[in-house]
């Protein structure tokens, strides 16, 4: 669907240019790049046709419009005129047509929900979808008449509050015992007070708009064998509150986790080092009136206004070095995180990324991915395979195998890149390599010098069999994988090949 360049779009000499097949690798023509679709939309043309007017639409109206040229579709209810994106679109014309004359909500959250197609296509917008007839007396529509979290998803959590004359405390019970700090995101702004617990594949959400004023800062702590988190938020002033406040949006409900769209909050730029000659070290700090961790193998979404349109990409948090598990933190308390990102000259992001000066903003969603830490349970082989910064899922995947886990033997990356100057951390994971004997280290280079005398050329057959070698025969074994999307694609048919199952095998993908 409406596929912002992202993980999918190499550099320009990189071969993804000329792999064929995919979503992702649909060559835009000249001057259809995501910048021209901008500069398009900001031109005053008319783009839907119908001169500014919006109109209420029909399925049966929604269902003519299903041709390239005259192509509508529906996202949550607001139906947009695609025709003028088409060529614009990274994923192609014809993944724009299945969506074609008829709701897209579904495919569209399939591929990326997380792409701002509301600031995208503003100019697009042909008007609502008509209000279906109301259901016959005594007849609800299914989502009313069944309740499917009662029978799918965890136990309903319920909340309580109460307080002391300088604290009030609100106390979340979860009924669920895989909860930790991970789990809750909680943010204060202006009056209003959000906590997002994520249980299972749901969130659990407290909105409400605060009866008094608290002080900026508040704390989180859980209560891990019973599921009990206690927010202890510090009053303003020592008055009794006769009630919390009043609920809003969404406040109090469990609702699987992809409703309630992501959150986001501004954060500021502390420091930016480089990396590699391409890859720098983000740090950003996030403001004291937020709770937010990221799991390892979770990735967080930017959200910047590029010309006047908001984009927003996904960066994964990595550590501040590959050692900060085992060091004190440079930066104290779970305020900082810290993002390797590489600059690409022709990208649209980065570049705008790149020119944030020290204290400015960007704003940082929650946390998304579906790596699971349960999936290191018992394990004794970890292979990870990364390209390029595929290599930042691996960061905190890396660090807390080698620090949790008792029955881990071995852990072995396979680092590809183009020449020596694009291996990003080369000799934080030497050391590593050094001082750990369960970790192993293997570089393969696609474009190297000819004093390389290292492994050369692409993922294949060959490379993966020689090095996802068991250390017992009957190991159990998690391998990941991350890098250019047919990267990943081409190393997933690979694994498959070489006989690992699914439950083996993880790839991060948006
Ligand atoms: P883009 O505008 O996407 O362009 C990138 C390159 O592709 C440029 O060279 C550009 O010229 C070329 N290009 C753009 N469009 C086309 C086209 N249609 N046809 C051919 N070439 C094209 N990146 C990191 O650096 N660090 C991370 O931690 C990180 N985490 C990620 C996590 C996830 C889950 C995913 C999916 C991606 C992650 N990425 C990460 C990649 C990141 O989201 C962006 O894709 C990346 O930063 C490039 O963005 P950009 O807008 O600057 O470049
Ligand atoms: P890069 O430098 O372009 O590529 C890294 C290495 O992979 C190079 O040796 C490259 O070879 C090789 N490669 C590229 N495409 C390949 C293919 N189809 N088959 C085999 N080898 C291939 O990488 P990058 O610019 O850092 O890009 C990293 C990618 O990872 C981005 O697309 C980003 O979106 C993605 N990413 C995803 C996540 C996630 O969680 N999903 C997280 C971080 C990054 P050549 O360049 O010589 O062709």
């Amino acid at each position: 669907m409406l596929n912002v360049p992202s993980q999918c779009f190499p550099g320009a000499s990189s071969q993804q240019r000329v792999s064929s097949g995919g979503r992702s690798k649909v060559p835009l023509k000249q001057g259809r790049s995501l910048m021209d679709w901008i500069r398009l939309t900001k031109s005053g043309k008319d783009l839907t046709g119908l001169k500014g007017r919006l109109i209420e639409v029909t399925e049966e109206e929604l269902k003519k419009h299903n041709k390239k040229d005259d192509c509508w579709i529906c996202i949550r209810g607001f139906v947009y005129n695609v025709s003028p994106y088409m060529e614009y679109h990274p994923g192609g014309e014809e993944e724009l047509m299945r969506a074609a004359g008829s709701d897209g909500t579904d495919l569209f959250d399939q591929v990326h929900r997380w792409v701002n197609y509301e600031s995208m296509l503003k100019e697009c917008l042909v008007g609502r979808m008509a209000v279906k007839p109301a259901f016959p007396k005594g007849m609800l529509p299914k989502s009313q008449a069944t309740d499917p979290l009662a029978k799918e998803g965890p136990s309903s959590p319920s909340y309580d509050w109460f307080q002391t004359d300088a604290l009030v405390t609100i106390v979340i019970y979860t009924k669920q015992k895989d909860i930790n700090l991970d789990s809750v995101i909680a943010d204060h702004r202006d009056d209003s007070f959000r906590v997002e617990t994520v249980i299972q594949d749901y969130s659990y959400l407290i909105h409400i708009a605060l009866s008094h004023e608290i002080q900026e800062d508040f704390s989180v702590r859980v209560v891990e064998n019973v599921g009990k988190i206690e927010i202890v938020l510090k009053k303003k002033e020592t008055t009794s509150w006769k009630c919390l406040g009043h609920p809003l949006e969404n406040h109090n409900s469990l609702i699987p986790k992809k409703d309630p769209g992501l959150y986001y909050r501004k954060c500021q730029l502390i420091s930016k080092e480089d990396v590699t000659h391409g890859t720098k070290l983000f740090c950003l700090m996030l403001p004291p009136s937020t709770h937010l961790q990221v799991p390892a193998g979770h990735h967080v979404y930017f959200k910047l206004t590029i010309t006047g349109t908001e984009i927003v990409k996904p960066y994964t948090p990595v550590s501040d070095s590959l050692f900060s598990e085992f060091k004190e933190p440079v930066f104290p308390n779970n305020k900082y995180i810290y993002f390797l990102i590489k600059i690409y000259p022709a990208g649209l992001f980065t570049p705008e990324l790149d020119h944030l000066q020290i204290g400015d903003y960007v704003s940082v969603s929650n946390p998304e991915g579906n790596f699971k830490i349960s999936q290191f349970q018992d394990l004794e082989d970890l292979f990870l395979l990364a390209a390029g910064t595929g290599f930042t899922p691996m960061v905190k995947v890396l660090s807390y195998a080698l620090t949790n886990i008792p029955s881990l033997r071995k852990v072995k990356l396979m680092f590809f890149n183009k020449t020596e100057d694009d291996i990003i951390w080369r000799s934080q994971l030497e050391k590593l390599a050094f001082k750990d004997k369960r970790f192993d280290l293997e570089f393969v280079l696609s474009a190297p010098t000819s004093e390389w005398n290292g492994k050369r050329g692409y993922i294949s057959p060959a490379l993966l069999s020689e090095f996802l070698k068991r250390s017992l025969d009957t190991s159990k074994v998690l391998i990941c994988i991350c890098g250019p999307m047919p990267f990943t694609e081409q190393g997933m048919k690979l694994l498959h090949d070489l006989n690992f199952s699914k439950d083996e095998i993880h790839s991060f993908t948006a």
